[in-house]
């Protein structure tokens, strides 16, 4: 039995694994736990009405939120970790204009759902937090609950009989196969799948590829509401870097932060709870006795390449080592669907004839002599 190895339990690597074929691949997925931008993020699943003008990139979002309902399906996800409750966008003029772009969208878009520019009293209906403004809502938006997508897919897996390692791992070309190393094990694959977000960079660059990848630091906020029926509530994403994601059990929570000089840091700080706080105040029905109750953090590192888009593929001089990285903060859209595309790479030897990135070698820089 051919042997894969996966570098990384996020989003996409999680989603690999369950969708490879365990009775043709013997899989072990390494995961140190940290810093892990899945675990941390928000959930908002609504590319449609981005102000992106990456084609390629939208065709992919488009496509990976669509793949979303399959995923749903699939893995039999719990209205807790999944919930397809609409999407409310905020903005203080255009709310017609947008409503015209999501009407041309939703022609290749279907998923996109009912689209309706709803009233102050309609809007504050929908989403209790709110104060009353007029809004534009899509019906097709939803959330994903990351951490506990990440918890339950350990499960599947496992009883799919995929190993894990929860321990940082170093690749190795050994003559005709790989060698990951971590402190207690040490294993060889024919293939290696690297989903390592923004690590994808220091695992590939001593076997001499460049890599371009920086890593972002992203912070959100979670409040407690007091309120029982929020895991039915739209997402609201406001008009600034703030948007409302609603949670379970009454929480709700308000992010996120693109903080590019903080990086690898996971502290939270008093800046990041200033700037969201100030930034939904004025969007919220009753934000003191909201912004009053704070109740956590949550922190994690995001992946980008230069032009912000990301990518995944096997090395031209490499075929057995593929890398999937660079999903910036749209990784719940597009990291599911990338990981099914590579799993039914090696499932099926099926490869997406649609254009949705650039070639590799614009990320991946060939092998330069060590
Ligand atoms: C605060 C925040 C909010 C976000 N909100 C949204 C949102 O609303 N909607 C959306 O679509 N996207 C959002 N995102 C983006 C999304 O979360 C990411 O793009 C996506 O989760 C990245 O998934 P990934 O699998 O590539 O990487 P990660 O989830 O980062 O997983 C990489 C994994 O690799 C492991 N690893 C790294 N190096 C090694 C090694 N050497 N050995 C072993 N394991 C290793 C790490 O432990 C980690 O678990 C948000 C991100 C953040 C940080």
């Amino acid at each position: 039995m051919q042997k894969i190895a996966i570098i990384g339990g996020g989003i996409i690597g999680i989603t690999l694994a369950n969708y490879l074929d365990t009775t043709k691949y013997d899989i072990t997925l390494f995961d140190e736990g940290k810093g892990q931008a899945t675990k941390a993020s928000a959930g908002i699943i609504s590319p449609w009405l981005s102000k992106r003008r990456n084609k390629r990139w939208y065709r992919l979002a488009k496509d990976g939120a669509a793949f979303l309902q399959k995923l749903a399906t699939d893995m039999n996800l719990s209205q807790e970790i999944y919930a397809k409750n609409g999407t409310i966008l905020l903005r203080s003029k255009g709310l017609a204009d947008l409503a015209n772009l999501a009407e041309q969208r939703k022609k290749d878009a279907p998923e996109i759902g009912d689209i309706e520019l709803l009233s102050s009293y309609q809007t504050a209906s929908k989403l209790p937090l709110l104060a009353p403004q007029e809004s534009l809502y899509v019906s097709g938006g939803a959330r994903l609950n990351g951490l506990l997508y990440l918890e339950y897919m350990k499960k599947l897996a496992v009883q799919k009989q995929v190993n894990f390692i929860n321990e940082k791992a170093v690749l190795k070309r050994k003559n005709d196969h790989w060698q990951i190393s971590t402190q207690n094990h040490q294993i060889s694959a024919d293939n290696v799948i690297i989903t390592a977000g923004p690590n994808c960079k220091p695992l590939l660059e001593p076997l001499g590829y460049q890599v371009d990848l920086r890593p972002q630091k992203g912070q959100l906020i979670v409040f407690n509401t007091a309120q029982t029926e929020s895991y039915q509530w739209p997402v609201a994403m406001l008009d600034n870097e703030a948007d409302l994601i609603p949670a379970n059990k009454g929480q709700i929570i308000i992010g996120a932060t693109h903080e590019d000089e903080a990086q690898w840091d996971l502290q939270p700080t008093k800046e990041a709870f200033e700037r969201l706080t100030e930034n939904s105040k004025n969007f919220l029905q009753f934000p003191e006795k909201l912004l009053k109750n704070s109740f956590g953090y949550r922190i994690g590192t995001r992946a980008y390449t230069s032009d912000f888009a990301p990518f995944f593929g096997s090395l031209a001089d490499e075929p057995s080592l593929f890398v999937a990285s660079g999903l910036g903060s749209s990784g719940l859209t597009t990291g599911p669907y990338i990981g099914y595309l590579l799993a039914n790479f090696f499932n099926i030897g099926s490869w997406p004839k649609k254009d949705y990135q650039k070639p590799l070698s614009t990320y991946i820089q060939e092998r330069t002599t060590l």
